[in-house]
């Protein structure tokens, strides 16, 4: 599976570095957004390296999306946001940051911001709490 050196969602994939995993399979990971916009900001990512939606494959593409329909579910049930955002960007002008072909999700609040980015870390234990709540009902547990 082709890998970037130097990439940060490479590494996370490998394992290099560390991330809130919330979900994988064969072609996709899910962990927390380190930087989350709102509460719950999941990232899905393909496990392959494709820099954008224009070097991705269709069936990386395609798996991505059917493990995003999962992951909305399961963060609907543990923190019930009024609305989700689901968004991909490609190219610095289009606001993409990482490299590396990523969808977002993004729980919405009535009043909320809606801001696309932060540099704000998250609370590591609350990155940890929701990862761990999301995996347990992607896995059947909850
Ligand atoms: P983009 O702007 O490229 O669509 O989004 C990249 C996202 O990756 C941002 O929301 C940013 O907070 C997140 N991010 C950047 N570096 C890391 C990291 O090392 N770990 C995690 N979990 N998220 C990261
Ligand atoms: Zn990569």
């Amino acid at each position: 599976m082709h890998r970037q050196d130097g990439c940060i969602f490479c590494r996370i994939v490998s394992g290099d570095a560390p991330s809130h995993r919330v979900y994988e399979n064969d072609l996709v990971l899910v962990f927390m957004d380190i930087f989350p916009v709102t509460d719950g900001h999941t990232l899905l990512i393909t496990k392959e390296h494709f820099g954008d939606i224009f070097e991705a494959s269709e069936a990386a593409i395609a798996a991505v999306a059917s493990v995003s329909v999962r992951v909305a579910a399961a963060i609907r049930r543990e923190l019930e946001p009024d609305g989700l955002g689901v968004f991909q960007l490609n190219g610095a002008a289009a606001g993409q940051t990482v490299f590396h072909y990523h969808m977002h999700l993004m729980p919405r609040n009535v009043g909320g911001t809606l801001a696309l980015s932060t540099r704000v870390a998250g609370e590591p234990e609350r990155l940890q709490e929701i990862s761990q709540r999301l995996s347990a009902v992607l896995a059947g547990d909850a």
